[in-house]
């Protein structure tokens, strides 16, 4: 089964989002438990809480057909004390409410350097972070998302998330994000099958196929190896379809949601039919 679908607003709700992927035929979907902007929120209220739960039942998903997105204001990487300890409570958060929703997963961008210190020392203050975040709540996954490595940001490169794995004091808690607008904005090329292979490879010897928890389905208006995240509608970008239509039709993609975070919602429902279409549906 491919969990195929957009990142959906909680416009009036995170109850909303189950309803808004229903409606234009995703079989799995992304969403925010927050204003993906904003430091605090109010916590999730029981009504709020009950809805969602029935109302992703009622559409037919099951929770691991949900990856949830936490805030962009997130930095495990700081080097500033208070700084950091903001993002680790933000992100301690972020987990509690992704387990009061059901849901198994939290994916989240492993953080920056901002130019303060070597990558090795960031990463090891990201995993202190994810430890820390572990150690206080119960069983959401962390779901750490490959990154286009736009200015300082770490996790552009697949040894940065092995890394991560490797440092984290519970494995069965971590999990891995691949974006594909962010891949090849990173370097690795998934344009034809020998290069998507030999991507997936360098990923499955690095990172490991078991830690594959999800993937953002992203074509790019930016450049192969040009470092800068811009998102495009697939087809429209600089991968192409083949290489969506290559990830539709591989069975090593199913049961994790693949999102698309395209710009334009209006072709949503085509875009995801023709990837169910690609997947056999
Ligand atoms: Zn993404
Ligand atoms: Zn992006």
């Amino acid at each position: 089964m491919k969990y195929i679908g957009p990142h959906v607003s909680i416009a009036g709700g995170v109850e909303n989002a189950p309803l808004n992927a229903h409606r234009i035929g995703a079989t799995g979907f992304g969403m925010f438990t927050k204003n993906q902007k904003q430091w605090s929120a109010k916590p999730l209220s029981p009504e709020s809480i009950t809805a969602f739960r029935d109302n992703l039942k009622a559409c037919g998903y099951a929770p691991e057909a949900v990856l949830v997105h936490d805030s962009y204001l997130i930095n495990l990487g700081n080097r500033d004390p208070e700084k950091w300890e903001k993002s680790v409570n933000a992100f301690i958060d972020e987990l509690n409410r992704v387990e009061q929703l059901g849901l198994s997963m939290l994916n989240f961008h492993p953080g920056a350097h901002l130019k303060l210190y070597s990558e090795e020392d960031c990463l090891k203050r990201i995993a202190e972070g994810m430890n820390r975040a572990i150690e206080k709540t119960e069983t959401a996954v962390l779901v750490i998302e490959n990154t286009a490595g736009q200015g300082s940001a770490m996790g552009w490169h697949f040894d940065h998330l092995a890394r991560l794995i490797e440092l984290c004091d519970e494995p069965s808690r971590v999990g891995v994000c691949l974006d594909t607008c962010h891949m090849f904005a990173a370097g690795y090329d998934i344009r034809t099958p020998e290069v998507f292979e030999n991507t997936f490879e360098y990923i499955k010897r690095t990172v490991g196929f078991n830690r594959l928890m999800g993937m953002h389905i992203n074509d790019a208006k930016s450049e192969l190896d040009s470092r800068v995240d811009r998102h495009h509608s697939l087809g429209q970008g600089n991968i192409g379809w083949e290489a969506f239509e290559m990830i539709a039709s591989d069975s090593r993609f199913d049961g994790i949601p693949l999102v698309l975070e395209t710009i334009d919602d209006t072709i949503w429902p085509q875009e995801i039919e023709h990837l169910k279409k690609s997947a056999g549906f």
